[in-house]
């Protein structure tokens, strides 16, 4: 018998506050007044809000359980693919609370802000590193900002060169933020079929791009956790006929320190800190998705740039060919200290976490490839994508297995993403995990293949074990009910 994580014996009830007052009840308790009072009870304070009457203790546990009714990277295993759900070391937020960062405020002088704008001058420098890419503009809020971002830069550079172009090649492995950002600044998006190998082939390139495509965004590695092999030959293809080449690099945490983007050919990508660099992802922020650029492409980068003149720090805002301003300010500044803290507590070891996360995933493929059908075997980058072929003759699919997950006490993988993969289950382990969570989510997932094979109908019930049963998740969605 498989040992679970999950447990139903002590999830409790939990009633609003208000069907907790007790008349009477209160949460403090203060010494008899002992000077006399200047004012009559009656003008002091009305009879104020309608707030219950409770103990400390009936509040103390209320919000106690209730943040326990949230999963999150700091309860469990969080496989959630395209996501880094990575553990983030406590040490990068207690950095970003340093007073002197935390107490900074945006509109003092740059004189008394040196210290900021070193650190982001030196993180600039620092991503510049690891990317292989020459300039970096910090201020995006987030992965789509940033892709928002370089297109605008692309878009700047074809008007530069005096004429605009109106299309943009994207391969069909591409995250579905991509055509987003490219369809807001104009351009229209020309998918490009990937091969049975999962990844572009430079003839299906070749096919489309012509002298009105302002360039190809890639996802690298792409959305089946596959690093696109052929990116090079892609490049020069494009840049033959005057284009550019986008990477959308929010999967990093595969190739930190492993690969230069700049030597395979791209102009412009963004980062997602908020994934790769420390800072947790979901939840709704804050992010940041910096976008970096080659020399050549320096100008158009937002105002103002971070600058070191002299021995100083100060704010460049004479670019006249830039795409403007993206942010108040100079974007998340407390996500960009939890970036500079992970970077430099690193150092050269972002390249054993990549290492690491690779490592993982290929662990997890290899494991579970007898019991889940794998589309595309071979080598994965960071996530490995399996899919409910196996299990159709039972009649379970993936999101019965993936609800059936969180009766073992994990949380479901990605489901039904990437679109190229019918039924997809995206794993990604990330490199923060022990083996020993590995193989215990190796087991579970094992555990439930064979329960669809023997007993579909628990699948089909599943979850049964949490607060909430099966959702309609449309209806869970729209119509959320708060009471709990
Ligand atoms: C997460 C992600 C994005 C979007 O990032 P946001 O910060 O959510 O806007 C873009 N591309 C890929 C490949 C991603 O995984």
């Amino acid at each position: 018998m498989t040992t679970t994580l999950g447990s139903t014996g002590l999830i409790l009830n939990e009633p609003f506050l208000w069907e907790r007052d007790k008349k009477g009840r209160c949460g403090i308790s203060l010494p008899r007044r002992d000077v006399p009072s200047v004012a009559p009870d009656s003008e002091l304070a009305g009879d104020g809000p309608d707030f219950p009457d409770l103990s400390e203790l009936d509040v103390i546990r209320h919000f106690t359980r209730l943040s326990q009714w949230n999963f999150g990277v700091d309860t469990g295993f969080y496989p959630l693919g395209s996501c880094t759900m990575k553990y983030n070391p406590k040490t990068n937020e207690r950095q970003a609370a340093l007073p002197g960062f935390g107490g900074s405020h945006p509109l003092l002088p740059v004189e008394l802000s040196q210290g900021a704008l070193k650190m982001i001058y030196d993180l600039e420098r620092h991503l510049a590193e690891v990317t292989g890419l020459d300039c970096i503009s910090l201020q995006p809020a987030a992965g789509a900002h940033g892709e928002l971002a370089g297109m605008l830069i692309f878009h700047a550079y074809h008007k530069d060169k005096g004429k605009q172009r109106s299309k943009i090649l994207i391969p069909d492995t591409a995250h579905g933020t991509n055509p987003a950002s490219a369809a807001l600044c104009g351009f229209k998006s020309i998918p490009v079929k990937s091969n049975d190998q999962g990844v572009l082939s430079p003839e299906s390139v070749e096919a489309l791009m012509d002298e009105d495509t302002a360039g190809i965004m890639v996802t690298n590695p792409n959305t089946l956790g596959l690093f696109e092999g052929n990116i090079k030959k892609v490049a020069e293809i494009v840049h033959a006929k005057g284009g550019l080449v986008y990477c959308d690099g929010a999967n990093m945490n595969a190739i930190m320190g492993i690969v230069n983007l700049k030597k395979i050919g791209v102009d412009v990508m963004h980062l997602n800190l908020h994934k790769t660099f420390s800072t947790p992802h979901g939840g709704g922020g804050p992010g940041s998705g910096p976008v970096c650029v080659t020399k050549e492409l320096e100008q158009f980068l937002p105002v103002p740039r971070v600058v070191k003149k002299d021995e100083e720090y100060v704010f460049e805002d004479d670019c006249p060919k830039s795409i403007g301003k993206l942010h108040t300010f100079y974007g998340n500044f407390s996500v960009l200290i939890k970036a500079y803290s992970y970077v430099l507590s690193m150092g050269a070891d972002l390249k054993k976490a990549s290492q690491y996360a690779v490592l993982n995933a290929n662990y997890i493929k290899e494991k579970l490839k007898s019991v889940f059908h794998l589309p595309y075997d071979q080598p994965c980058m960071h996530e490995c994508v399996f899919s409910d072929k196996n299990q159709a003759e039972y009649k379970v699919t993936t999101l019965d297995m993936a609800k059936r997950l969180m009766d073992y006490g994990f949380h479901p993988p990605t489901i039904y993403f990437p679109l190229v993969v019918h039924g997809a289950i995206m794993i990604e382990p990330t490199e923060t995990e022990s083996k020993e969570t590995i193989d215990q989510f190796i087991e579970i997932m094992k555990e439930i293949a064979i329960e669809a094979r023997e007993n579909p109908e628990i699948l089909h019930a599943a979850p049964v074990k949490p607060k909430c049963g099966r959702m309609d998740e449309t209806g869970a969605a729209r119509n959320p009910c708060l009471t709990g």
